[in-house]
C-alpha cells in the first residue's frame, strides 16, 4: 500500500466546518477596518532573506532559527518565506514611494512561516491581520491602534483580552539600560540557560522574552526601562496613556515587555488572555520609528501590530457564539425523463434569486437522494419529478422543521425558500 501524504507539521487545514469561523472573522476585520479608514496592501509571500534580517534583527528567535530560507535555483539568491508582514510593508512602501503625498494607513492578511515546535495556538504556518500606519509620529497614532483593536474585541464578540503596554524609549535610552541589564544578569549567569548566555553579550534585552519558565525570576527582578526613559518617549508614552483613559480602554503598563523583534521603539504594546494557556498572546505591535529608513527608505515613523489568526478563531469557538452554517440552503433532487432539464432550469433560477443550491451529482432514486439532501445540511429539499416538470412547479420539502411538503410554481419557489430564512 502506498503511503499516505500528510500536511507538513505545524501547517493546518481549515475543513469545511471550521471555515464559517474564519468567515466570520475576516469579514468582522474587514467592516472594522474599514471603518478606520484603513486601506489593504496586498504582499508577496516570499521575500529576499536580507529584508528580515536587517529588519527584524540578527539576534532574534525568527532570524537566529525560525526563517524558511531556501535557495533561488536560478540565480542563487537567498528567499525567505515571510515570518511577518511588517517588514514586507514597509519595503513595498518604499519601494512605490507611498509616503510622497503624506502618511498611510495600511493593512494586510496572510499565512506568515516559522520553523517553531508546533503546539497549541503555535504553528508553522499561520496567519496574521497586520495593521500599519506609516508616516505618524505622534502618540495619536499608537493610542488609536490600541482603540480600535478594543473595539474589534467587541465586534467579534470577544472579552477578557487585557492590554499590557511598556515604552523602549529612544535608542540612546535602550543603550542605558542595555548596560545596566548585562551588569545585572552577569551577576545572575549561573541561571541563565545558554540561548540567554549568547544573548547576554549580543542582544540582552531579548533575554527578557525568554519564555523559559527557570528564568521568569531573574527577568521579574531585572532593572527596569522606565528609569532610563528620555524625556520626549516619557512625554509620549504620557501621552498615550491619557489618550487611552479618554477613550476608556483599560491597559496595564509591564515593565518587561520588549517584543521579540528588533525593529520597536517607544510604545510596545500586547494584547494578552489567559484562555489559551501558554500562548496567550493574541495581538502585538507598536512604534518602529526607525525601520523604514533602515529599510532605505527616507526617514519616517510609524506604527502598527499583527494579530494572530488562529488564536483569535480558537477564542471564537471556544465562546461558541458563530454558528454559522456553510451549508447550501436547498438542496435539488430530481428523477425521471423530463426532470433533468427542468431541475437545471430551476437551479440557476433560484441561483439568480439569490439562493444557494447544491444540485444532486449522480443520479438514483429519490429515497436515497433525500438521504444526502438531509445529510447536507441544507434547510429544504426541492424535488423535482416528471410531474413537477410538465407542470412548470416543484415541490418544497423543509428538511430541519415537521412543516408539510408543498407545491408551488417555479416563480414562487424563490420567495417560498427566502421566506423561511433565519
Ligand atoms: P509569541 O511570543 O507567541 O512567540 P511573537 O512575539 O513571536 O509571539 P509576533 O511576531 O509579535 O509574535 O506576531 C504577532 C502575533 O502573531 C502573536 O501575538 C501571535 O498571536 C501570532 N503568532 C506569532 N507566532 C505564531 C505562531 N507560530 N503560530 C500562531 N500564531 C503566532
Ligand atoms: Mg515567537
Amino acid at each position: 500500500m502506498t503511503e499516505t501524504l500528510q500536511a507538513i507539521r505545524g501547517m493546518k487545514d481549515v475543513l469545511p466546518d471550521e471555515a464559517p469561523v474564519w468567515d466570520f472573522f475576516e469579514d468582522t476585520v474587514r467592516a472594522w477596518l474599514r471603518r478606520y479608514g484603513y486601506r489593504q496592501i496586498r504582499l508577496p509571500v516570499v521575500e529576499n532573506t536580507d529584508l528580515f534580517v536587517r529588519s527584524i534583527g540578527e539576534v532574534t528567535d525568527i532570524v537566529e532559527k525560525e526563517m524558511y530560507s531556501f535557495t533561488d535555483r536560478l540565480n542563487g539568491d537567498s528567499l525567505t518565506l515571510r515570518p511577518e508582514g511588517t517588514a514586507s510593508c514597509v519595503r513595498a512602501v518604499v519601494q512605490h514611494n507611498l509616503l510622497y503625498g503624506g502618511g498611510q494607513r495600511l493593512w494586510y492578511a496572510g499565512p506568515m512561516f516559522r520553523h517553531e515546535k508546533p503546539q497549541k495556538g503555535r504553528y508553522r504556518q499561520f496567519h496574521q491581520i497586520g495593521v500599519e500606519a506609516l508616516g505618524y509620529a505622534g502618540p495619536d497614532v499608537d493610542a488609536e491602534h490600541m482603540v480600535m483593536v478594543d473595539r474589534l474585541w467587541r465586534d467579534l464578540g470577544l472579552s477578557g483580552i487585557a492590554l499590557e503596554i511598556n515604552s523602549l524609549g529612544s535608542t540612546e535610552a535602550r543603550a542605558r539600560y542595555r548596560s545596566r541589564l548585562v551588569d545585572y544578569l552577569s551577576q545572575h549567569e549561573a541561571v541563565l540557560d545558554a540561548d540567554s548566555k549568547r544573548r547576554l553579550l549580543t542582544n540582552p534585552l531579548r533575554v527578557l522574552d525568554s519564555k523559559n519558565p527557570a528564568l521568569q525570576a531573574v527577568i521579574e527582578g531585572a532593572p527596569r526601562l522606565d528609569d532610563d526613559l528620555d524625556d520626549d518617549s516619557r512625554r509620549h508614552f504620557d501621552d498615550v496613556q491619557r489618550l487611552l483613559r479618554i477613550a476608556g480602554v483599560s491597559f496595564r503598563i509591564n515593565p518587561r515587555l520588549v517584543r521579540g523583534l528588533d525593529y520597536y521603539n517607544r510604545t510596545v504594546f500586547e494584547w494578552v488572555t489567559t484562555e489559551l494557556g501558554a500562548q496567550g498572546t493574541v495581538c502585538a505591535g507598536g512604534r518602529y520609528d526607525g525601520l523604514i529608513e533602515q529599510i532605505g527608505g527616507k526617514p519616517a515613523p510609524a506604527c502598527g501590530f499583527a494579530m494572530g489568526v488562529e488564536r483569535l478563531i480558537a477564542l471564537l469557538e471556544a465562546g461558541g457564539a458563530v454558528t454559522a452554517n456553510a451549508a447550501a440552503e436547498a438542496y435539488l433532487v430530481w428523477s425521471g425523463e423530463q426532470a433533468e432539464a427542468h431541475a437545471w432550469h430551476v437551479a440557476e433560477h433560484l441561483r439568480d434569486a439569490g439562493i444557494s443550491v447544491a444540485l444532486h451529482y449522480g443520479g438514483g432514486g429519490f429515497k436515497s437522494q433525500m438521504k444526502r439532501a438531509d445529510a447536507s445540511g441544507a434547510r429544504y429539499a426541492v424535488i423535482i419529478g416528471d410531474d413537477e416538470a410538465q407542470a412548470g412547479e416543484a415541490s418544497v420539502k423543509p428538511l430541519r422543521e415537521a412543516t408539510q411538503q408543498t407545491r408551488v410554481k417555479v416563480a414562487d419557489l424563490a420567495a417560498c425558500i427566502g421566506h423561511g430564512r433565519g
